[in-house]
């Protein structure tokens, strides 16, 4: 279907964009940094069968090597009038895929995927081939001022019904404060994500929190230290938890590296750092052949993203749960539809498209910059 799609004429498509400021409920503190607001750049594409949107998920500062929302927006609007200019979308995606950052790519490509879905009047689900109807969700906890505000925010993640937490943490995170958790949530998955900001010397002190019953350590060392993460990956699966590789994890290369290294065990699969849910398809068929697990990873989405992430979580394996919770756990204003959290579950959504349009009054209002394509 999207093959045909891409292959057809370009004519008379028309392009926007908008550089959004979406004020979040709380910052959210990781290893590298933190936000009051996210900025997020969105894309549309009409023409006269419809229009379709696409999220760049490059967070309001450049990290890990991806450009900022805003560099995004100026990329994409240099970039736009000469990609279109191109007779068929494949040929369009092309010139922007050499050209641009690749969430910056990843956004134009959805909003096509969008446009296409709606021309053939099927879901993301259906095309994707999502085979769950439900997923777990799981909530991210940023850095942690003490234990005690940690374990206060545990409490309350777990009574609005969350299964699994990944809490953000660094060398100076007491790490003795997840026994306590562990054994009092025992039916809790629990996960940490240190950014890669641990060191070889911290190896047994990560393979500690393994004994004590955290399931999965994502991205634990810079992704150059591979040997003691292939130490780390050895130890988690004799004991069945995983090492995800999440930094480190940024196209169909790396991962093929990291499959032959055995330097993780699972992938954060992040479509849009990936360059797009085409490029993901590539990705998820490698992770399944060479038995590593996936968990669909989040970048502080709005529900257009969200959407998108939740289908993903729902493939084939997506064994790992993955970063699946409604936007408004950090956005206080949002465009987009969002999925609801259900008895700790979110229902993979299976509406046409990726996503019904987003409301104009609250795009208006959060609109900082807008380029249309004359
Ligand atoms: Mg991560």
């Amino acid at each position: 279907m999207l093959t045909s799609f891409l292959n057809e004429s370009f004519d008379g498509a028309k392009a926007e964009l908008y550089l959004l400021e979406l004020p979040m409920k709380a910052s959210l503190q990781a290893a590298h940094g933190s936000t009051t607001y996210r900025q997020l750049t969105v894309v549309s594409i009409e023409t006269s069968a419809g229009k379709g949107w696409g999220e760049c998920s490059a967070l309001t500062s450049a990290t890990y090597g991806t450009a900022s929302a805003a560099q995004c927006f100026e990329q994409l609007r240099s970039m736009l009038p000469h990609s279109f200019a191109a007779q068929t979308y494949s040929e369009a995606l092309t010139i922007l895929r050499s050209n641009v950052d690749p969430l910056a790519y990843a956004a134009v490509e959805m909003a096509a995927l969008d446009l296409a879905l709606h021309t053939e009047n099927i879901s993301l689900k259906q095309w994707l081939g999502a085979t769950k109807n439900f997923v777990k969700a799981g909530a991210v906890l940023g850095l942690p001022a003490d234990s005690q505000s940690l374990q206060s925010q545990i409490e309350k993640t777990v009574a609005e019904g969350y299964k699994r937490i990944k809490v953000k943490i660094t060398p100076q995170t007491d790490l003795a404060v997840f026994k306590a958790i562990t054994t009092e949530h025992n039916n809790v998955e629990v996960h940490v994500d240190p950014n890669g900001s641990f060191e070889r010397h911290h190896s047994d002190e990560l393979r500690k929190l393994f004994d004590i019953g955290v399931t999965a350590i994502e991205q634990p060392f810079p992704p150059i230290d591979r040997q003691s993460a292939q130490a780390l990956t050895t130890y988690a699966t004799k004991h069945h938890r995983f090492v995800v590789a999440d930094e480190a994890a940024d196209s169909l290369a790396s991962i093929r590296q990291i499959a032959q290294n055995e330097i993780a065990n699972a992938i954060s699969v992040k479509s849009s750092r990936l360059g797009g849910l085409l490029a993901t398809q590539a990705v998820q068929q490698h992770c399944l052949s060479h038995g590593l697990a996936m968990s669909a990873g989040g970048m502080l989405e709005s529900g257009l993203g969200r959407t998108a992430l939740s289908v993903l979580a729902a493939c084939d394996g997506f064994t790992l749960t993955g970063d699946v919770s409604p936007a408004s756990r950090w956005l206080q204003k949002d465009p987009w539809q969002d999925s609801a959290l259900i008895d700790g579950k979110i229902e993979v959504p299976d509406s046409v498209g990726i996503t019904p349009p987003p409301d104009k009054k609250i795009l208006n209002a959060v609109t900082k910059q807008h380029w249309a394509m004359i």
